[in-house]
C-alpha cells in the first residue's frame, strides 16, 4: 500500500453499527476512489480524493476489548486526524468512544515519550440523531460539545467534516 505524498490519514473508529460507513459514504459524495479493497472485516483502508485533497481513510470496528491489535495500533500511531463515532441509541458505543479517546491521547503521548503536552485533532460525531427521542441511550450531557449528525438525513456532516478539515490543518472549503 503506496500512500502519495501529503496524504492525511484520517483514523475513523467506533463500535460496530454506529454509522461509520454510511457517514464516510455522505461525505464522499463528491468522488472517491475504491481501488483499495477492505483488509479485513473490521479494518477497512481506501484512498479518496476530496476537494482536490488526497485522504487515507482508516475505518476499524472497535469492539469493547482494549489494547487494540497490531494494525488498529498503528493506524492510531500513524492517524493525523481521529473521527470517532457513537451513535445516541447505543449507550455502550457512546462510552465506546470515551474509552478510545484515552487510548489515542495514550497512544500519542507514548510515541512522544511524555516529553510534550499532546494535542490530537479529533471529531466526535453522536450519530442517528434522526431517531425519534424514545430510542435515545444517551443524555444531552453526553452529546455537548459533539457533532450531532445523522447519516439518513445528512444533518451537520458538512459542518463536521470541516471542522476535520479544519483540526487537521487543511485550508478551509473553497466552494
Ligand atoms: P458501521 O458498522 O459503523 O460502519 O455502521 P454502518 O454505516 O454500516 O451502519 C450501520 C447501520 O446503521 C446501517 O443499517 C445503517 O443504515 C444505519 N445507520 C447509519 N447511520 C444512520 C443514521 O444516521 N440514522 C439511522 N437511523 N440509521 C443509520
Amino acid at each position: 500500500f503506496k500512500r502519495p505524498r501529503n496524504c492525511r490519514r484520517v483514523v475513523v473508529l467506533g463500535a460496530p453499527g454506529v454509522g461509520k460507513t454510511s457517514i464516510l459514504r455522505r461525505f464522499l459524495r463528491d468522488g472517491f476512489d475504491d481501488r483499495y479493497q477492505p483488509t479485513s472485516e473490521d479494518f477497512l483502508r481506501k484512498l479518496y480524493r476530496i476537494r482536490g485533497e488526497t485522504y487515507q481513510i482508516d475505518i476499524l470496528d472497535a469492539s469493547g476489548e482494549r489494547s487494540f491489535p497490531a494494525k488498529r495500533r498503528l493506524s492510531i500511531l500513524t492517524g493525523d486526524i481521529f473521527l470517532l463515532v457513537f451513535s445516541v441509541d447505543d449507550r455502550g458505543s457512546f462510552e465506546e468512544v470515551v474509552a478510545l479517546r484515552n487510548e489515542i491521547f495514550g497512544a500519542k503521548a507514548a510515541l512522544l515519550n511524555g516529553r510534550e503536552p499532546t494535542r490530537v485533532p479529533t471529531v466526535v460525531c453522536a450519530n442517528k440523531v434522526d431517531l425519534p427521542a424514545e430510542e435515545w441511550a444517551v443524555s444531552p450531557a453526553d452529546v455537548r460539545g459533539v457533532f450531532e449528525t445523522s447519516a439518513k438525513d445528512g444533518q451537520n456532516l458538512d459542518s463536521a467534516f470541516e471542522a476535520l478539515a479544519r483540526r487537521g490543518g487543511l485550508p478551509p472549503e473553497t466552494g
